[in-house]
């Protein structure tokens, strides 16, 4: 992390057995605004394997007296939190735009899925958890419940600082695990105010701790600590692997979320302004971070003319600035080591002969050199195998690949080694359902771009993208529980099954 002038910023520890506490290392990293980046908005604690070793002896020590407590007393703690998340929805979108970069808007819709899926998991706390299911003997119940793991990790990455920790925290509190949260190192205070509110929402010491750090040692250390039952992590692929060959020596439970190449596929006779639309809001909005984001848009060959038309057009007129600022389209990106990243990704489609058909360059003009600002990049005429079509740039950056004709467009959409979130532009329903047949991925989207996903329906992705879990839904609880079967027999005699079957009565 930079060290900027002596300004007074104020300072945020760990928070453990419910306490907020200095690092026991004292070390502290800064948390910056990415519109201005001489803006230093917070020092955290930098938390190291001693602070995740408190953390996780908290979390053991809570864990017996939470996994106990009823669960429907336990959604109402979440419920508490969805309220205090809604009533002060408007602060931490501020805030998260001031630390993270996206729009307002986007910002609030953030805090309101984190505030749709407190609601959604108070709600279910007074829901079936598992199913009654008929003995073949007579005297004998059977029925399944669904048992918290223990001590779970939840690490985190800086693009939905407040609905992604949601998506794990709620769930995982709500089956009666205890929590050890390492948020993004780009954005901790965001996740401190989510901390915040869960403990005025009433959480006992103990069972939610936050350790705040870097990934290489609080991330890592968490992963690899011995009584942390089960890893639940999103971030890019790299990690995700790392994190799982870890988990999997350890014998250890391992949900991944991780990147993904999305696209949306336009059909000739589809709606074309519809199209546009929602390329303009699916590559550029978030600044193109969002693991949804619509980086590929796959045209057949003869609407590419008036799509490519139509979007350049939109894509000029997009303007960069603050997100605070209500005039502003798109917003920085997250930090240095991106721009530059994003930018090298330009570099790249130019040496693939791919055509620029707009942007390309870190923006500088006026107030935009505080920042990490890059402009909204489109390429035209790109190949499938070009890397900038293969590899996630995470920025706002956006290539249009021409199919031969529909057979040829899926097949382009589902050539990538991830499987997050594909689309598909149509009026013919028939080859939109034979395209959500075809289509690759953990999300399919008709006539709409691969971003929008609601939090009452799973969310998550094939091949490389996941390892097989769904986040948010009814399945939201599976990555954080496990099933108990018990069998209850009350004949009074010893009933041997597939042996003493029952007859007719
Ligand atoms: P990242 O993998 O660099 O970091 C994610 C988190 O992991 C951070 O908290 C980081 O500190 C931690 N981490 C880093 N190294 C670690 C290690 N060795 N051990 C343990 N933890 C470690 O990802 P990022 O840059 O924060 O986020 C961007 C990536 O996340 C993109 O690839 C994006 O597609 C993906 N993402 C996926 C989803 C999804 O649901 N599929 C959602 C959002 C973002």
């Amino acid at each position: 992390m930079t060290e900027t002038a002596v300004v007074e910023v104020p300072t945020y520890g760990h928070y453990i057995g419910g306490e907020w506490r200095e690092a026991r290392g004292g070390d502290t990293f800064e948390t910056l605004n990415p519109a201005r980046r001489d803006e230093v908005l917070a020092r955290v604690a930098r938390g190291n394997e001693v602070d995740v070793q408190d953390a996780v002896t908290a979390a053991r020590a809570a864990f017996p007296g939470w996994s106990r407590t009823p669960m429907p007393v336990r959604g109402d703690v979440i419920g508490r939190a969805a309220r205090l998340l809604e009533e002060r929805k408007e602060e931490l979108a501020r805030l998260m735009t001031q630390e993270m970069g996206k729009v307002l808007t986007e910002a609030r819709g953030d805090v309101q899925e984190g505030i749709d899926m407190a609601k959604y998991m108070a709600g279910r706390s007074r829901g079936a958890v598992g199913e009654t299911v008929p003995s073949e003997l007579r005297q004998k119940r059977c029925f399944t419940e669904r048992v918290p793991l223990g001590v779970v990790g939840c690490i985190t990455p800086w693009n939905f600082p407040m609905a992604i920790p949601t998506w794990k925290l709620m769930p995982a509190l709500l089956a009666g695990n205890a929590v050890v949260f390492k948020p993004a190192e780009d954005t901790p205070l965001v996740a401190i105010r989510l901390v915040e509110i869960l403990i005025e929402a009433g959480l006992p010491a103990g069972v939610l701790n936050l350790v705040t750090g870097t990934g290489e040692e609080a991330g890592h250390a968490l992963v690899q600590h011995p009584e942390v039952t089960a890893i639940s992590f999103t971030g890019s692929v790299e990690v995700g692997r790392q994190v799982a060959v870890a988990c999997a020596g350890a014998g250890k439970r391992v949900g991944l979320e991780l990147g993904g190449k999305n696209a949306m596929v336009v059909l000739a006779d589809g709606d074309i302004e519809l199209a546009v639309d929602g390329a303009l809001w699916g590559a550029f909005g978030t600044s193109g971070q969002r693991c949804t984001a619509t980086s590929r848009m796959v045209v057949e060959r003869a609407a590419v003319g008036p799509f490519t038309e139509a979007l350049l057009a939109r894509v000029r007129q997009l303007r960069l600035g603050d997100g605070l600022d209500p005039a502003t389209d798109v917003g920085p990106v997250i930090n240095e080591r991106q721009l530059h990243r994003i930018h090298r990704y330009s570099e790249i489609g130019k040496e693939e002969s791919a055509r620029l058909l707009h942007g390309g360059a870190i923006a500088t003009a006026g107030a935009l050199e505080r920042g990490f600002f890059y402009t909204p990049t489109l390429f035209g005429e790109v190949a499938p195998g070009m890397r900038i079509a293969q590899e996630e740039i995470f920025g706002p950056t956006a290539a249009i690949i021409p199919a031969d004709d529909f057979d040829a467009a899926l097949a382009i959409a589902n050539g990538t080694r991830y499987g997050l979130s594909l689309a598909v532009y149509t009026r013919d329903l028939r080859r939109a359902m034979e395209a959500v047949d075809r289509l690759e991925a953990g999300i399919v989207y008709v006539n709409a771009p691969t971003i929008g996903a609601e939090i009452q329906l799973p969310f998550g992705g094939t091949k490389a993208t996941g390892n097989g879990h769904r986040e948010a839904g009814a399945t939201a609880f599976d990555e954080f529980s496990e099933w108990k079967t018990v069998y209850i027999d009350y004949s009074g005699r010893l009933q041997r099954a597939q042996i003493d079957t029952a007859g007719p009565a």
